[in-house]
């Protein structure tokens, strides 16, 4: 007979806790209609949930193009990148993604999370000694993405995290260990909160301590800085000053995926070091063919979608300052509205389900304990209409009275 503890045992004590706390997830299916609506079980709701910022996850064009370049290439590509999956339609997505974040080369990925395990994993752990007298420190925002913090506890690297945009808090942390080699991650745009880095102290916070600064910026590209190039193109910084830049695809750019971009030193270390890149099959060859198409609306913009968001956010946050609503400081496409516990943050997302809005409540731990939150996010798709409607259900909400302090 063996004393080994049981793993099932254990996961349904950890369910059974979460279920306690008001914390279970599930999943749910929301089908399309048009016009950014949702059907939900037996509910057509309206989404203000979602990260498809310029509305363009259903553009023609990027139907268009993929369903031609599938037509040619079929729809998987067999293999990976360094095997036979790399197509023409990925080198020229590659370049165009280079060409427009202003860097050297660019390195797809399949998503934005093994983008981020990958990237670090190589940029932090190849060299490495075994046993790991040497490994590399990983300076980090508290609010950055999972994927980055898990990135560098993949890579075996010291993880010291910061309090949220506190750059003395970040040097000190470079501080604590001089003599290894350090990376310094944050979200350009945090996903929870909608505030952006302090982009140009980083840089050269990093540039005094001679630490590479590693910008994921998943809500910054297509929405931020000169043709939507994102939030060091906001802050005016390029590959000098933020030596590696991950973008993801599957939010203001409509599609699925994500690329890290930099120098071709650096991304030649994640083509050999990463392996959630090497071991992965190539992303489907009309999928790179409608991100491209994403990329050149975005960059031109001839249909003044990022003109249409602005206008959207502000309508959103001048109708939440007339309510009183404790909105965050935000001036992005992220309007987080803080409720508190976890109770009164579920309560009030099915109120607004019932009122035909679909806005999820974010609950711990993907935000800290006591700072549930309805996240509403805001997208040139919506109307004047629909953004005021939202609101006149925001003003019948109960607030508590914790919310009401921040
Ligand atoms: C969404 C997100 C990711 C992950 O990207 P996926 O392509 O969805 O896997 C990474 N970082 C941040 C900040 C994100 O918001």
């Amino acid at each position: 007979m063996s004393s080994r503890p049981d793993l099932r045992g254990r996961l349904a004590a950890a369910r059974a806790q979460r279920e306690r706390e008001g914390l279970l997830r599930r999943v749910r299916t929301c089908d399309v209609l048009p016009g950014g609506r949702r059907v939900v079980g037996k509910r057509i709701l309206a989404d203000f949930c979602g990260n498809d910022y310029l509305g363009l996850a259903s553009h023609r064009e990027l139907v268009a193009a993929l369903t031609r370049s599938a037509a040619v290439e079929g729809v998987g590509t067999g293999a990976a990148h360094l095997v036979s999956g790399h197509r023409g339609e990925h080198a020229a997505l590659e370049e165009e993604l280079a060409d427009w974040t202003g860097r050297e080369r660019a390195v797809l990925f399949s998503t934005g999370v093994m983008a981020n395990l990958g990237a670090l994993q190589a940029l932090l752990n190849a060299g490495a000694m075994p046993g790991g007298r040497d490994m590399p420190l990983c300076v980090q925002d508290k609010l950055n993405h999972a994927s980055l913090i898990d990135g560098a506890q993949l890579a075996g690297a010291s993880l010291r995290r910061y309090p949220h945009a506190d750059v003395e808090g970040a040097a000190r942390q470079l501080d604590a260990q001089p003599d290894v080699p350090a990376l310094l991650a944050t979200d350009g745009v945090f996903s929870m909160d909608g505030d952006i880095a302090p982009l140009a102290a980083l840089a050269q916070l990093c540039r005094e301590r001679h630490a590479l600064l590693y910008v994921d910026d998943a809500h910054g590209l297509g929405v931020l800085g000169r043709h939507g190039a994102g939030s060091l193109a906001a802050a005016g910084l390029g590959s000098a000053d933020a030596p590696v830049l991950m973008g993801t695809l599957g939010k203001a750019l409509g599609c699925a995926g994500a690329f890290v971009a930099g120098d071709a030193d650096l991304m030649d270390a994640i083509v050999q070091f990463a392996r959630p890149y090497i071991y992965t099959t190539a992303m489907p060859a009309a999928l790179a063919a409608a991100t491209r198409a994403a990329v050149r609306l975005v960059r031109e913009d001839s249909e003044g979608r990022r003109e249409r968001l602005a206008a959207n956010i502000a309508r959103f946050r001048a109708g939440a300052a007339q309510l009183g609503l404790p909105l965050m400081p935000s001036q992005t496409a992220i309007q987080p509205l803080v409720l508190g516990d976890a109770g009164s943050t579920l309560a009030a997302a099915r109120m607004l389900e019932r009122e035909g809005f679909l806005v999820v409540a974010i609950r711990p731990p993907t935000v800290p304990q006591g700072a549930g939150r309805l996240r509403i996010t805001l997208s040139a798709a919506h109307n004047e209409a629909r953004i005021d409607a939202l609101l006149d259900a925001l003003a019948r909400l109960p607030l508590p009275t914790q919310a009401l302090a921040v």
